[in-house]
């Protein structure tokens, strides 16, 4: 290559990493820069898979903004949770740590509502007593539900769930603009839940929780590496995706709430250790060091 053919490549990429332009982001870029080294690009997906089902462009950071997302102010901030059916005093515990995660991985308080009974769903938006139509608790259900001081409410079913009915079921459904959600702890517990079983069922619900709620605040499947924000077609794919957003989901959520990042990084690694949620402690142990 000529010398003034390279200085040009040189130029044209030095352009391409234009030093951020918003404030908030560039305090933090370091962090960014340092985490971006743990991102794992996407597999081309395989038959079956979300992405090979699902044509999806992907979000960028810029797009983000731009969509003006849903975000919490003073006043409307808190997550709630709203316990939908009968659940056993394990299935309990399950909640109760699943509000623990949420509140560390939005950084935002996160309170669990007293439950309320799944009669409240009418047998004709059930099948045969055994599964909800999601929209209908989205749209209907949680419509004067949220608390004034909310910023998402979701939904957490003891029943299965589904979204229409020409579908079997669905792990869960978000709005991206009615700040309401929904997910099931159904599907998540290998038919019951036993201690045996708990590990992994509390993997799947924070994975699945914070899948939903990151859509209440606008979040849009992620194409760009492995990400919580992946869409999910099982129970297999769900159980191989990671609990961490990629770097460019974390960026975007940080703009959005704007928290402590290594405080936030500190707390999901002790939650991931007492829950022995090995495969995730990992993923937040390599952010953690690449930061220090
Ligand atoms: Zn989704
Ligand atoms: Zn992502």
């Amino acid at each position: 290559m000529k010398p003034l053919r390279l200085l040009l490549l040189c130029i044209l990429l030095s352009c391409h990493n234009n030093p951020e332009e918003d404030p908030v982001i560039r305090a933090q870029n370091n962090y960014f820069k340092a985490i971006a080294k743990n991102d794992i690009q996407l597999s081309p997906p395989k038959e079956g898979e979300w992405l090979f089902e699902h044509q999806e462009g992907g979000q960028t950071f810029e797009a983000y903004k731009k969509a003006k997302p849903v975000k919490p102010t003073p006043n409307r901030s808190v997550i709630y949770l709203l316990p939908v059916g009968e659940f056993t005093a394990l299935q309990q515990r399950a909640l109760s740590l699943t509000r623990e995660y949420v509140a560390l991985f939005f950084q935002l308080e996160t309170v669990l509502l007293k439950p309320i009974p799944d009669t409240s769903v009418p047998g004709r938006f059930q099948t045969d007593h055994l599964q909800l139509l999601a929209p209908y608790v989205l749209d209907t259900l949680l419509a004067d539900q949220m608390p004034a001081s909310g910023i998402a409410l979701m939904a957490i079913s003891a029943k299965d769930l589904y979204p229409k009915p020409s579908w079997n079921y669905v792990f869960g459904l978000a709005s991206y603009t009615k700040r309401v959600g929904v997910t099931s702890i159904y599907r998540l517990q290998n038919k019951q839940l036993d201690t045996t079983n708990f590990s992994q069922c509390i993997g799947r619900l924070t994975n699945i929780s914070s899948h939903e709620i990151g859509h209440m605040l606008s979040l849009h499947h992620c194409i760009f590496a492995r990400c919580v924000m992946n869409g999910s077609n099982s129970l297999a794919e769900t159980d191989n995706a990671p609990n961490r957003l990629c770097s460019d989901c974390q960026k975007k959520l940080y703009w959005n709430i704007r928290y402590d990042n290594k405080k936030r990084l500190r707390q999901l690694l002790d939650f991931c250790r007492q829950q022995s949620l090995n495969k995730n402690w990992e993923l937040f142990q390599a952010d953690n060091k690449a930061v220090l």
